[in-house]
């Protein structure tokens, strides 16, 4: 089997993509800050849609050349925005993710505010999201940028360090730990957990004890359990059939009292 027929898919060409169906955010308009030319992330999970990170970024970036300033992302979204208006597009979110982790633009703050500023003027009642791997929220100042969104999708796999390591392939200096804490003090976030099986399994009852434990001590207000939809960037990984997930998802509601869903 050749990288092509992996089904890994190009990386986004422009700051602003979409609108594109999302099973769980309805429709989407994808805002990518993060470079054009190559993935950006402290991650390098198995199961990525863009292929393996070439070095997962230990902190947040200050090598700026590649990112869009937050000038161009704010104009990007006006003239989308007043596009989709002027059709009468349908449109649930507008929502920060691309070609890596968007938490790692050293801009973050400003943009999101630049976003938000613009969203109210064209479609307030759409939702302004963020999908992120959650490796930054030891850093206040990310928190703080974080809470001015609507929807905070915040990645939580796994609650030990050594199956993060195995089928996230953190940066060096990622500590479980400060990770929690972080998500802990974000209000109202939904968690979002991929399960799968094959070489490295997140399913079997330790593994999912274990990452209950964190569900439980982060409180959020949602988790959204799911699977693998493509084929991923790691061959021997497969699809956590549907009564597994439903297992895990009642493991959430009943046992740590959190609204869980599956899709
Ligand atoms: S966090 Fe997201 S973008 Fe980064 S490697 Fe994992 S799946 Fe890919």
């Amino acid at each position: 089997m050749n990288r092509a027929s992996l089904n890994i898919l190009p990386l986004q060409s422009e700051i602003i993509y979409g609108p594109v169906p999302s099973k769980r955010l309805g429709v989407s308009l994808g805002i990518n800050i993060l470079p054009t030319s190559y993935k950006l992330c402290s991650f390098s999970c198995l199961y990525c849609k863009y292929d393996w990170t070439s070095k997962p970024t230990p902190h947040l970036t200050y090598q700026t050349d590649d990112l869009p300033r937050p000038a161009e992302v704010s104009s990007a979204l006006e003239m989308s925005l007043h596009r989709l208006v002027k059709h009468r597009t349908k449109l649930d979110c507008i929502t920060f993710s691309g070609n890596g982790e968007p938490t790692l633009h050293p801009d973050l703050a400003e943009i999101i505010a630049a976003a938000k500023r613009v969203r109210d003027q064209y479609l307030p009642e759409v939702k302004l999201a963020i999908l992120s791997n959650s490796s930054t929220v030891g850093s206040a100042e990310v928190r703080a940028a974080l809470e001015m969104l609507d929807l905070k999708v915040m990645k939580l796999d796994a609650g030990s360090e050594e199956m993060i390591r195995r089928l996230n392939n953190p940066m060096p200096n990622f500590y479980l730990g400060e990770i929690v804490a972080g998500l802990r003090s974000l209000t109202d976030i939904i968690l979002q957990s991929l399960f799968v099986q094959g070489r490295v399994a997140n399913t079997d009852p330790d593994s999912v004890e274990r990452w209950l434990e964190k569900v439980r001590e982060i409180q959020p207000r949602l988790v959204q359990v799911y699977s693998l939809d493509r084929l991923p960037t790691e061959r021997k990984l497969w699809r956590v059939n549907l009564p597994t997930l439903q297992w895990i998802a009642s493991q959430v509601r009943w046992r740590a009292g959190i609204p869980a869903e599956v899709f």
